[in-house]
């Protein structure tokens, strides 16, 4: 039985992984079946709180070689690979709504729960994770499925709820999450920032843990939420190590989801039109020099193969991904992956693949006259003149740029990506 939760937390406060920690316990005689799954859905929805994260699990009598999974006080948390029964529908539905009605934060957010015995079609959840969906959409897949549902003010969560139940891991990776003694909770985190450094060497199969160039533990939230750190990366196993490693005030609870994080899967490879709302992989040539804008934000304008001509933007928080973007010429062929912003109807940058470099010659000195003298410009675009002989002249000496980068993928520092982004690190 699959119980789906979405949007219960406040910008500061609360977390909806940290339910999922709650429903655990609110069916203690029942075993969870597969990982609690961790969904990243479309980041262009303009009403995420943070990383538009939507949770489910699934409970049963659990059938297998179980596996541990986490620990909740003193006690294991187990995770089954089949299940042999089901609770009833409408119990589930009474405990799991207290829970929510419990933890929401209902004057910030819109919650909703859904409990399904069957999964949604997969579509759904690319649905979610490249568009936006309407609640009504849900509401008839959920009624179709004979699933049932809660909601808290307009519900909107149980778009996330449902999708996140919709999502057959694929391409996958794992979160494991650590929570806080509640007493705990909004005090400062004790934790040793020196170990969080080192983690992406001791364990290669993780990433996104600190960002070098802000000087910034990614693994930390910023918020008052009750999670310690989260730990992402490409095997689970890694992970409990990672954790192991890393000295810290003692955590209540642990706990590894499944997730889409860092998979690239909210991206459109094949489009015809770029709408806002969604991100897409463009392919083409840039047409015109790069600018940068006041605030430090840096364009290029693109022309996609397929004939499309559109902005592409490397905002200031890219930081030092920008200078990637200052170096592109005109002629360069590229890749381009991101939002389009609903505003000005720009792509927002979030990685790129320099496919190829093209010549750029830049201007080493004025034209030299044949009686031996360096000319002078005349006037913006107008051409040269010798000051001695009036011989005249069109071009400047050109010479080949040496460009400062090169072919292959570049991606803004680790605090400036999405959840979802996949890192370079996993495409190699
Ligand atoms: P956190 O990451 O802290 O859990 P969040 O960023 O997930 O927060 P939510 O508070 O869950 O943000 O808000 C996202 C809202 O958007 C939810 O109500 C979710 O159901 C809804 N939503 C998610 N994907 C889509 C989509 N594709 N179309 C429409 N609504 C969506």
């Amino acid at each position: 039985m699959f119980i789906g939760i979405d949007d219960t937390d406040s910008p500061n406060y609360m977390c909806t992984t940290f339910l999922i920690i709650e429903l655990i316990k609110a069916f203690p005689e029942w075993d969870l079946i597969g990982m609690p799954r961790l969904v990243r859905l479309n980041p262009a929805v303009p009403w995420k709180t943070r990383g538009n994260a939507a949770l489910a699990i699934n409970i049963g009598r659990g059938k297998g070689d179980c596996r541990m999974i986490g620990m909740l006080g003193n006690r294991s948390i187990l995770s089954y690979p089949r299940s042999y029964s089901e609770p009833n529908q409408e119990e589930v539905l009474e405990r799991a709504s207290c829970v929510v009605e419990k933890w929401a934060q209902k004057d910030y957010s819109d919650p909703g729960l859904v409990i399904l015995s069957k999964q949604p079609e997969e579509s759904l959840y690319h649905q979610a994770v490249t568009t936006i969906l309407e609640k009504d959409d849900v509401l008839r897949v959920i009624k179709e499925l004979g699933g049932d549902y809660f909601q808290l003010n307009n519900g909107r969560g149980l778009i996330g709820a449902t999708s996140a139940v919709a999502w057959r891991p694929k391409d996958r990776t794992y979160e494991l999450l650590t929570y806080r003694h509640r007493e705990l909770w909004g005090t400062e985190r004790v934790i040793s920032e020196q170990e969080i450094r080192l983690l992406d060497s001791r364990y290669p199969s993780t990433f996104n843990n600190f960002d070098f160039e802000n000087e910034h533990p990614a693994i930390i939230p910023h918020t008052n939420c009750p999670i310690l750190y989260g730990i992402r990366g490409d095997s689970a196993p890694d992970l409990i190590m990672a954790m192991l490693s890393i000295p810290s005030e003692i955590p209540e609870s642990w706990l590894l989801f499944i997730t889409n994080q860092g998979t690239d899967e909210h991206i459109i490879t094949d489009w015809k039109t770029l709408r806002p709302f969604s991100s897409y992989e463009v392919v083409g040539e840039v047409i015109g020099e790069p600018w940068t804008l006041r605030g430090g934000h840096v364009f290029i304008s693109l022309k996609s193969d397929n004939g499309i001509e559109l902005e592409a933007a490397a905002y200031e928080p890219t930081k030092s991904f920008r200078n990637v973007i200052r170096e592109l010429r005109r002629g360069d062929r590229v890749r381009v992956l991101g939002e389009v912003r609903e505003d000005y109807g720009t792509l927002n940058i979030e990685k790129l693949e320099v496919i190829q470099l093209a010549p750029s010659y830049i201007k080493k000195s004025n034209p030299i006259c044949a009686c031996g003298r360096y000319m002078k410009s005349i006037g913006t675009n107008q051409g040269y003149r010798c000051r001695v002989c009036s011989t005249r002249a069109d071009e400047a000496i050109m010479e080949l740029e040496k460009r400062s980068i090169h072919t292959g993928w570049y991606e803004p520092p680790v605090c400036s990506r999405r959840h979802i982004s996949k890192p370079i690190k996993r495409m190699l």
